[in-house]
């Protein structure tokens, strides 16, 4: 049986980081770590996202900054607030919770947000330094660091020879692990709807990464003996064993089958999850330790 790589555990130990490094920050330079969270509308989703941030800013001595708008806040506002913040000397991260009302253009709104502050790693500034391998001053989106950082606890810090597959190539997700997989020495190969005979080319992954929004379209018979398996996927499906109307969560890989055959393997919920949080408070944590002159804790 594969090993079940605790992303509860490990978010945990980050976030225990960024606390103690947020102290020290705090008591040799009197700069308070900010995050400022923004959300525009009632999503119930959104609502429990925003508000878990928030308070896990607060847990980790950040100021936090909360902006809840209502769901017909115009363009105009919303960057108005957004410009607002990145003047604020007290912010140092700004996080606007996507989806946006359809009536607000999200890119227009991501790229207002000052490179410095974007700790979503969204603005083009740090997808081009990403991509640049400009890794140590760039913002790197939350899931895929969080996840580089649970790959990095089985395998190390270098991949060299090893080859990995991304599922999926989103902005958000697909795309930016495919480039710090490449970054830390991974051959790299990105799979999407698109990709001809995907189980046999997930076979051949010594690092398998499924961010596709599928549940559990990765068998057993997709992973290679003894590799490093990632499971992204967040999908809700129906559970009528635990009663009528229920359900729960299963990732895009089906997790017993896999188990059986990877070396190491992220289970849903408690894997990847955990550590996209945590991640957030890393990066808010290395914006203000940069705006201090001071190098940011790696992790
Ligand atoms: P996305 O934007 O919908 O992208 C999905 C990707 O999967 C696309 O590139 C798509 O290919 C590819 N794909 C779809 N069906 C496929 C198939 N049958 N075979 C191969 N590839 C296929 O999703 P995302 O934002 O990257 O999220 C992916 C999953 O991760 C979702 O379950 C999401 O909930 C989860 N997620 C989790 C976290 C977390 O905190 N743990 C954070 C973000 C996302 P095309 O490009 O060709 O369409």
């Amino acid at each position: 049986m594969a090993e079940r790589i605790d992303g509860k555990q490990v978010a945990e130990e980050v976030v225990a980081k960024v606390k103690a490094a947020a102290s020290d920050l705090v008591a040799e330079t009197g700069v308070t770590p900010g995050l400022a969270v923004v959300i525009v509308g009632e999503d119930p989703a959104s609502q429990v996202y925003v508000s878990s941030k928030s308070k896990k800013a607060k847990e980790c001595g950040f100021f936090s900054d909360q902006h809840t708008l209502p769901e017909d806040t115009s363009e105009a506002d919303l960057l108005a607030l957004i410009e607002k913040l990145n003047a604020d000397e007290r912010v140092h991260g700004i996080l606007v919770q996507l989806p946006l009302p359809g009536h607000i253009d999200s890119g227009k709104v991501i790229q207002a947000i000052a490179p410095e502050k974007d700790v979503d790693g969204f603005h083009f500034v740090n997808v081009g330094k990403l991509g640049t391998g400009e890794i140590d001053t760039a913002f790197v989106p939350c899931t895929p660091a969080g996840s580089m950082l649970l790959v990095e606890k089985v395998r190390g810090r270098d991949l060299s020879g090893l080859s990995a597959v991304v599922i999926g190539r989103s902005n958000i997700v697909g795309k930016p692990m495919a480039n710090l997989l490449l970054a830390a020495n991974c051959t790299v190969t990105i799979a999407h709807s698109r990709t001809r005979d995907i189980a046999a080319l997930s076979r051949t992954a010594d690092i398998l990464v499924a961010a596709v929004g599928r549940p559990e379209i990765v068998k057993g018979d997709w992973v290679k003996p003894g590799a490093t398996v990632i499971d992204v996927g967040i999908n809700r499906i129906p559970a009528p064993e635990k009663g009528e109307g229920k359900s729960r969560l299963v990732g895009d890989v089906a997790y017993d089958e896999a188990a059986q055959v990877a070396g190491a393997i992220t289970p849903v919920p408690g894997g990847v999850g955990p550590m996209t949080i945590a991640m957030l408070m890393a990066n808010t944590l290395a914006s203000a330790c940069r705006a201090a002159g001071r190098e940011p804790p790696r992790f």
